[in-house]
């Protein structure tokens, strides 16, 4: 491969496409119309009160020049200068697809980050997900899984005074033999009645959790 600069961004740029990002330019733009209701919709990128039609009018060429503004340095863009920018939105859209789609293959085994899932709301994950960090269930909330679920090997499931998690047929697992498990909160002392009802958890229809130990804290 010729290691030219320009080569390295068009290598940036079809990673891109890998991991489920199109193009900001007509007419390979955008799963749905400019619609800020639509959750595919990038607002940082398009705006928050965009036109019918948003997206960037220069193709593949488009030059970035001050006032024509058809183009912009954006790596999914279609400027063939420099292209260098990924929005916060985009980032976003290649998190999920690490987690959700078929890139999370080629993801090494030990990447763990240390930030937390922080599950606020009740959610039900139907879906097959790799995670890369702890998840807890926070008070007042449920986590209702169906899919599959496979933890870092560092990482664990915190199920907090006050919050469920149901797996309702679902799978969780770790990427490696062991992972680190649940700890579901549990009131051993008067002082932790205080604190509310203890975290519950609740296996139904063939529901599995393999490959840990721990299953109360
Ligand atoms: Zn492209």
């Amino acid at each position: 491969m010729n290691p030219s600069y320009v080569n390295t961004q068009t290598l940036v740029h079809e990673l891109g496409h890998c991991l489920d990002l199109l193009h900001t330019y007509e007419p390979s733009c955008c799963h749905e119309t400019c619609n800020i209701s639509d959750p595919e919709y990038l607002y940082d990128l398009f705006g928050y009160n965009p036109p019918s039609y948003c997206w960037e009018k220069g193709h593949f060429g488009c030059k970035i020049t001050p006032g024509e503004n058809t183009c912009t340095n954006n790596i999914m863009g279609g400027n063939n200068m420099l292209h260098y920018y990924f929005s916060p939105m985009q980032m976003g859209k290649m998190h999920r697809s690490l987690s959700i789609k078929s890139g999370k293959k080629y993801v090494k085994e030990d990447v763990y980050d240390n930030r937390v899932c922080k599950i606020k709301e009740n959610e039900t994950w139907n879906f097959d997900i790799r995670c890369y960090s702890d998840i807890i269930v926070e008070r007042g909330a449920t986590l209702t899984v169906t899919g599959k679920i496979t933890m870092p090997e560092q990482g664990k499931i915190v199920v907090k005074r006050g919050a469920k998690l149901i797996v309702d047929g679902g799978i969780i697992t770790g990427i490696r033999q062991k992972w680190g498990g649940m700890e579901i909160k549990k009131n051993r002392n008067g002082i932790q009645h205080l604190l509310g009802r203890e975290g519950e958890i609740e296996l139904k229809n063939g529901a599995v959790i393999e490959n840990t130990g721990k299953l109360g804290k």
